[in-house]
């Protein structure tokens, strides 16, 4: 793709700008995207060599990539099971499932995770990977992550790992494996992963576990985020992640925001749950003043949900000098919204953030890009390389992913079976 090492200017089109107040101002302005950055944000920008690819944007809003805080990009396979489970049964039947993969599984849930992402508007994701069972599953899983292009976190897990599925469930003793902390440490050896895109994290689920166990991997987590050098992309981002919030995994569970309102491998896309997550709390200030005869006023806004997926979530990652909103010297992670498809119209032209928040669904996300390459274009996935099988386009990749859908229930059936 040679065009992503030369300028292009995406021109006159609706771009959403943050400003200090966090509001975002709709402008209609051209961007110059150079490589993987934003370099200049003006009305007239000349195309500075004549090889500038200059990208038509008339009818659409720009708006800075959408940053999903919280997924399970493993459990892809797993969607439509849990739909009507309670957290106890999601935990039993979906959170130790991860027993039923082997490493493929691995793999290819977490590339069609991120393509899913990525369609629907998607640039960065924080990757709760809690189906840890062996060393190989993490690499899988990791490369199906940093192949992706996906912007990434990659948070491993220590999992309960299921020994065995009997009535009683029989867990493996050790809740944190011997090898786990090695494994971090050789995965952040691997710097930079995915030209830069993909950084390792640590999730942290084991509530159980004795204190001072739970302490020293913290601090290990610290120590290896630490000592590495940083990727060129995303600098010094590691050590901050880990200081500001004194521990990788805090960083995670803080960000639990709209897609834990629900026990299911979390649904998307991340604008719906900014949307659920508005009226859910809109709902709940309604119930407030009628339950005490006190008048109501409209606190929470529109922008405040957007700005939960953009601005916000970036600063919630440690990432908001890179990433979350559209300026000069910030990575180039951009969503092109359709301003005329029959959802959006009028929306889009009274206000561009409403219509995104309110009006939007999936079929109005016309392109992508991540760290200045397409990902989505002209409404459809590009696209990916799949490790061991080169590049792959949507339906290829999604049978790939049934046939491991169909293998991971034959394998469920199977201890069904036997338990009978
Ligand atoms: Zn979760």
């Amino acid at each position: 793709m040679f065009f992503q090492f030369f300028p292009r200017r995406v021109s006159q089109s609706i771009v959403l700008i943050h400003q200090p107040n966090n509001q975002g101002i709709p402008q209609r302005t051209d961007i110059l995207i150079h490589n993987n950055f934003i370099t200049l944000i003006s009305p007239n920008i000349q195309p500075p060599l004549d090889i500038t690819e200059i990208i038509d944007c008339s009818n659409l809003i720009i708006s800075p990539g959408l940053i999903d805080t919280h997924r399970h990009l493993w459990q892809t396979q797993l969607k439509g099971r849990h739909s009507d489970d309670l957290l106890g049964d999601y935990v039993t039947k979906g959170y130790l499932a991860g027993s039923f993969y082997e490493e493929g599984d691995a793999r290819i849930g977490e590339s069609v995770g991120a393509m899913e992402s990525m369609d629907a508007g998607t640039t960065m994701v924080v990757d709760h990977l809690h189906g840890v069972y062996t060393e190989s599953h993490v690499d899988a899983a990791f490369e199906g992550l940093a192949t992706s292009g996906m912007r990434a976190v990659f948070c491993p897990c220590p999992t309960k790992r299921v020994k065995r599925w009997l009535l009683e469930l029989i867990f493996e003793e050790e809740e944190v494996p011997g090898w786990f902390m090695g494994m971090l440490e050789e995965i952040a050896g691997r710097r930079p992963m995915g030209h830069g895109r993909a950084e390792i994290g640590l999730a942290f689920d084991s509530f159980g576990i004795p204190t001072g166990e739970a302490e020293r991997i913290f601090a290990k987590a610290r120590e290896t985020f630490d000592a590495e050098p940083t990727s060129p992309a995303l600098p010094q981002q590691n050590s901050k992640w880990v200081s500001a919030n004194q521990s990788a995994s805090i960083k995670t569970l803080l960000m639990s925001l709209p897609s834990a309102l629900t026990a299911t491998p979390h649904p998307h896309p991340v604008i719906d749950q900014a949307r659920l997550a508005l009226q859910y709390t809109r709902g709940r200030m309604n119930k407030h003043s009628l339950d005490n005869e006190s008048s109501i006023s409209m606190k929470n806004k529109t922008v405040d949900a957007f700005n939960l997926v953009t601005i916000k979530g970036a600063r919630a990652v440690g990432l908001e000098d890179k990433i979350g909103s559209i300026a000069v010297g910030k990575l180039a992670d951009l969503v092109f919204w359709d301003m005329n498809s029959p959802g959006m119209l009028a929306a889009a032209e009274q206000d561009p953030v409403a219509a995104i928040v309110h009006h939007s669904s999936l079929r109005d996300v016309r392109g992508v890009i991540i760290d200045g390459v397409w990902r989505k274009r002209d409404g459809k996935l590009l696209p990916v390389s799949l490790p061991g099988a080169g590049m792959m386009a949507w339906e290829d990749v999604a049978k790939e992913l049934l046939k491991s859908r169909r293998a991971i229930e034959g394998r469920i059936a199977k201890v069904h079976a036997g338990l009978r």
